[in-house]
């Protein structure tokens, strides 16, 4: 992976002066020019509008204070974040993430990831992302309550259901949405529930979002799958992480007759050869995500090995392998253990798992086929998309409506970025295509909008 283009080249290297100390957005920034080399060749209009020098700067970064009590009366002040990287296509859209090692570079990378994302899913919606350093971990629900009315209060007068719509990410689920939505609605008065999304069924979610994000990397799996003349029927996945992408995942693989055999935690990683399938087990993994527990209480309940302190990279017996826990999860030596061990596909899940040296190693090994988050989770972001759609009309969709739109966005996702990168004679490169076709859209908005 090279930047060749003399002015995507320059455009990187002032993005790197210009932003110091914030390596993951460098990381994700260079990722995405090191695929779009041929559009500018092509292009040259392009440079002469200073287009990339535009879409690397976010609209708007906004930052603020967070301050809250703790049960025994302590006071606690944390940073919060809005970046609201590009709205040239639809209302600025992205999750709100609360953890301990948040900061602008991860926050702005997830802005930059998400402008390409949403874009892919065809539904109009901007690039955004926000959160916190604040850590849920050990918190009481009444903390969390008061965490999430002070972050809101600093927040409301920047959103709204036209302007920017958060919704959930790591440490944000429907317990932090119905907080946020609570506190949103009290300031302004109104009932203006399209502003976040990710909400309870009671107040204007959407069927079927908390299983968007990992039914959807499913979806666009069976794509890659009827593309090599495979299916997924016996097929065995190791995915990272127990949350809420890794549980949806489990359930759909179940339905389609494969098994997620592996899972991991931050304490180690589960081996269960029969496959996180059934109900007891699907609903334990999501006690376990509730208790901000580690997975290691899954071996010991159902009986199957723990390994402690491990990551579930290059294990025997596995098909597929989707890591959905954070950025950067995946190095070089995992990489090289996951080619090693005869995987034969790799779909990225969480944003930016695989560090930059990771990606090009795997992408240029000839036996395993890569698919990148932006594409293979859009799912989420898009189901959030149709949350707005039904909250605009004031309608309920059924659980099969949602699920089908679902299932036909997963589906064009891949069929763009495949079309995308053939037409740049890429061949069968979903990570480029996935860029490319993500960029096109956002790029002819702005460059029909004028430049501002
Ligand atoms: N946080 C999710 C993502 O990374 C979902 C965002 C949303 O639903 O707005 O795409």
């Amino acid at each position: 992976m090279e930047i060749t283009n003399p002015y995507l080249k320059r455009v990187y290297e002032k993005t790197v002066a210009s932003n110091p100390q914030q390596p993951e957005f460098h990381q994700a920034v260079f990722e995405v020019f090191s695929s779009l080399d041929p559009v500018f060749n092509r292009h040259p209009e392009y440079e002469a509008i200073d287009l990339m020098g535009r879409m690397v700067e976010p609209e708007r970064m906004i930052t603020f204070r967070v301050c809250w009590q703790d049960d025994r009366g302590g006071w606690h002040t944390n940073k919060g974040w809005r970046c609201q990287f590009n709205g040239a296509i639809g209302p600025f859209k992205g999750g709100l993430r609360f953890q301990k090692n948040v900061c602008d570079s991860v926050i702005k990378f997830l802005g930059f990831e998400q402008t390409f994302k949403n874009s892919l899913t065809g539904l109009p919606i901007g690039g955004a992302k926000g959160g916190s350093d604040f850590d849920p971990e050990g918190k009481s629900d009444a903390e969390i309550q008061r965490f999430c009315q002070s972050f809101m209060t600093a927040l409301y007068r920047f959103i709204g259901p036209d302007v920017d719509v958060p919704a959930g990410d790591i440490g944000v689920g429907g317990r932090e949405i119905g907080f946020l939505y609570g506190q949103y609605r009290r300031l302004k008065g109104a009932w203006e529930n399209g502003v976040l999304t990710g909400k309870g069924l009671s107040y204007g979610g959407s069927l079927i979002r908390p299983e968007a994000t990992g039914y959807g990397a499913v979806y666009y799996l069976c794509e890659v799958l009827k593309h090599e003349n495979d299916t997924i029927a016996g097929k065995n996945i190791a995915v990272s992480g127990y949350g809420n992408v890794s549980w949806g995942i489990m359930k759909k693989a179940a339905q389609l007759g494969a098994k997620v055999t592996y899972m991991s935690g931050r304490d180690g990683y589960v081996y269960d050869p029969d496959g996180i399938n059934t109900e007891e087990k699907l609903n334990y993994v999501l006690e376990l995500r509730e208790k901000h527990l580690h997975c290691k209480p899954y071996a010991e309940k159902f009986g199957c090995k723990f390994v402690p302190n491990a990551k579930p990279w290059g294990e025997p017996g596995v098909d597929i392998c989707m890591p959905s826990a954070t950025q950067n999860e995946v190095d070089l030596e995992c990489a090289t253990k996951i080619v090693n061990s005869g995987v034969k596909y790799y779909m990225e899940v969480a944003n930016m798992p695989t560090t930059n040296e990771a990606l090009a190693y795997l992408r240029a090994e000839k036996s395993i086929i890569v698919a990148p988050s932006k594409a293979v989770n859009a799912g989420g972001v898009g189901v959030s998309a149709l949350e707005m759609a039904q909250n605009s009309e004031r309608l309920v969709w059924t659980e099969e409506e949602v699920d089908a739109q679902l299932k036909k966005m997963m589906i064009n996702i891949h069929k763009v970025s495949a079309e995308a990168a053939e037409e740049y004679g890429l061949g069968y490169d979903l990570v480029a295509g996935a860029n490319i076709a993500g960029f096109k859209k956002v790029a002819e908005a702005m460059t029909e909008q004028g430049c501002f």
